[in-house]
């Protein structure tokens, strides 16, 4: 089973470098330090919002308690990044009533229908939930979760390719209904290169599903690969057009991602991380936790 990569990227040796020698430098944390501190946080692609809001505070913590070692600089900056994280963490919604519903969004090869599996089994498996394949534009994606669902024993609605993927999100709630299953987990298609048609589809699983379940989806999450980086902001800016958002799973936390998108996207779009991935099988996947990330980072 593999984890959180921790800190393969070396941004955090820069930093420590930085700081170290800024320290023995000048002997305290000075606008130039800070100038440096930026440029690598951006560099970890934190974001360039998020890193002013923590440099501000490091700024402040700085002028306030006379912050001297490499030690104290470094913690207060972890410190005050899990702080970053932490305002906006969140966990999965719990529904009003079963079944709840998790509508999976995201550009091909981000990990939604790995991320639907890793979900369907860790929310309990068979006689608990059931998966619904609303990419019915591509066969193999639908042929890929009905591998997954047979793995873990979990139920998938499938349409033939071509057929209205809002209808199978409709047959998807309305099995889990029957079934009495607690939840309902919809993959959906990612092909960005037909884009308009693709989100005029996702806004209709959104209204279909809503008219269904008499509320909307109980989750609407964007599933993003974290080494697409700052890609990421301009991904969820787009998802969140045509369906909004109620948050994030990040998948591939695990490879040499830079994690410090994470922070972007919280600080910039206000929306919060529910899910991390950090694997290819079915127990790879986490609820964020704001200081399991940052130790991870700061390895
Ligand atoms: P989709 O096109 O969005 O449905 O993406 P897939 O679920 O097919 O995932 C694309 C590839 O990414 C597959 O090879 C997955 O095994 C892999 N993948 C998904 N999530 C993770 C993760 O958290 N870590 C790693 N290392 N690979 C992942």
């Amino acid at each position: 089973k593999q984890g959180l990569a921790r800190n393969r990227s070396g941004w955090v040796e820069q930093v420590r470098r930085t700081v170290t020698g800024a320290l023995r430098v000048r002997g305290r944390v000075d606008e130039e330090l800070l100038a440096e501190l930026e440029e690598s946080l951006l560099e970890a692609d934190v974001g360039l919002a998020a890193v002013e809001a923590v440099l501000e505070a490091l700024r402040q913590q700085a002028s306030a308690e006379g912050l001297r070692s490499p030690d104290q600089v470094l913690s207060a900056l972890r410190a005050l990044l899990a702080e970053e994280l932490r305002r906006h963490q969140q966990s999965l919604a719990t529904p009003p009533e079963a079944p709840g519903v998790i509508l999976l969004l995201g550009v091909n090869g981000s990990g939604k229908t790995t991320t639907a599996a890793k979900l369907a089994a860790q929310l309990g498996g068979a006689g608990q939930v059931i998966l619904g394949a609303c990419d019915t534009f591509r066969a193999a994606a639908g042929e890929q979760l009905q591998v997954w669902g047979d793995r873990i024993g979990v139920p998938v609605i499938r349409q033939e390719a071509g057929s209205d993927p809002a209808a199978v999100a409709f047959d998807t709630v309305q099995a889990a209904r029957a079934r009495g299953a607690r939840w309902a987990v919809l993959d959906t298609a990612g092909r960005l290169q037909t884009r308009s048609n693709l989100m005029s589809e996702l806004a209709k699983i959104h209204r279909v599903v809503e008219r269904a379940l008499g509320r909307p989806a109980d989750e609407r999450l964007l599933v993003l690969d974290a080494s697409v980086g700052q890609n990421g902001l301009s991904q969820a800016r787009l998802f969140g057009e045509s369906v909004p958002l109620t948050g994030l799973a990040v998948t591939k936390l695990d490879g040499t991602a830079r994690g410090g998108i994470v922070l972007a996207i919280t600080r910039e779009l206000a929306l919060p991380v529910k899910l991390i991935g950090v694997g290819e099988g079915v127990d790879d996947l986490q609820p964020f936790d704001a200081g399991t990330f940052v130790d991870a980072l700061f390895g």
